[in-house]
C-alpha cells in the first residue's frame, strides 16, 4: 500500500488564529480516511489547506511525491487534490451540463470530457433527468451530488469531500454513500469530512478524531469502532 497524501507537523490559520497544531495525517491510496470532530475542531480548514485555498504555516504536504505546499489549487489540481467545499457552491445560474463541462477545466481534464460527462449521468442518474436545468433549482442532495460530480469531472486521484451529508434528508444521505462507494471501487481515493463519528467510522478505512487543531485519535475505523474509549468519549456507549 502506498500513501498518496501526507502532512508533517502542518500548522496553519486565519491572521493571528492558529487552528491547524501539528497535524501530522497519511491518506492511503485507494482508501476511504475520515475526518471527524467537533464544530470549530480544525476539519475545514485542514481541507482547504490540504487544497492550497489557505497557506502552510509550518510543516508541509507531499501529494504523490511531491511537496505542494508552495503550489496554488490549480496545480494541486493538476496532480490530482480535487476539493467539494462544504456548503456545496455551485454556480446557481448554470445548467448541470455547463457546470460538467466546467469541471474539465483544467488542461489536463480537457480531454475526453464528453464521455466522462456521459459517465456522470450514469453514476448520477439524477442529473441526467436534469442535466438543461439550472444548478440553483436542484434539491439540496441534487446539488451536492452535482458538486461531486463536477469534481469528478477534474479527473482526481484524490477527492476530498467537506461534510457533504451536511442538511440532507436521510435517504438522499444513503444513495451519496452508494455513490461515494462506486467511486471508490474506481480507484479514486477519498478523504471525507463528516459531523457523524458512527457514520465516518463505518464507511471509511482510516480516521482521525480532530480536537482543538490537533489529532487527537487515530486508527483504522473498524478498531476505532470497537474502542471503549471511543465508545465512551465520542459516541455516547458506556
Ligand atoms: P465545522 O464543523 O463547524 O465546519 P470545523 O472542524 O470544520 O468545524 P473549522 O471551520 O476549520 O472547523 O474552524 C476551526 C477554527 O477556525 C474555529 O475556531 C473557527 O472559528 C476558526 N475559523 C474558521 N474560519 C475562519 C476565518 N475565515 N477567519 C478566522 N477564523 C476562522
Amino acid at each position: 500500500m502506498s500513501v498518496l497524501l501526507e502532512t508533517r507537523d502542518l500548522c496553519s490559520g486565519y491572521g493571528d488564529v492558529q487552528v491547524l497544531k501539528q497535524v501530522s495525517i497519511a491518506l492511503e491510496q485507494g482508501q476511504v480516511t475520515a475526518f471527524v470532530g467537533s464544530n470549530g475542531a480544525g476539519k475545514t480548514t485542514l481541507m482547504r489547506t490540504l487544497a492550497g485555498l489557505l497557506p502552510t504555516r509550518r510543516g508541509g504536504i507531499m501529494l504523490a511525491g511531491h511537496t505542494v505546499d508552495a503550489l496554488d489549487p490549480p496545480q494541486r489540481l493538476a496532480l490530482g487534490l480535487s476539493l467539494v467545499p462544504e456548503g456545496r457552491l455551485v454556480f446557481p445560474d448554470f445548467t448541470v451540463a455547463d457546470t460538467l463541462r466546467i469541471g474539465a477545466y483544467a488542461p489536463h481534464a480537457r480531454a475526453g470530457w464528453r464521455a466522462r460527462a456521459e459517465q456522470m449521468y450514469e453514476l448520477f442518474p439524477r442529473l441526467k433527468e436534469r442535466r438543461n436545468n439550472q444548478a440553483g433549482f436542484l434539491s439540496g442532495g441534487e446539488q451536492q451530488m452535482l458538486a461531486l460530480a463536477r469534481s469528478l469531472m477534474s479527473c482526481p486521484k484524490l477527492l476530498l469531500l467537506d461534510e457533504p451529508t451536511l442538511g440532507l434528508a436521510p435517504a438522499m444521505v444513503d444513495e451519496l454513500f452508494a455513490i461515494l462507494g462506486r467511486i471508490r471501487e474506481t480507484g479514486v481515493t477519498l478523504g471525507l469530512v463528516e459531523q457523524n463519528i458512527q457514520t465516518a467510522l463505518s464507511l471509511s478505512d482510516y480516521a482521525y478524531v480532530l480536537e482543538d487543531g490537533q489529532i487527537a485519535l487515530s486508527g483504522p475505523s473498524a478498531q476505532l469502532l470497537d474502542s471503549p474509549e471511543v465508545q465512551a468519549s465520542y459516541l455516547g456507549i458506556r
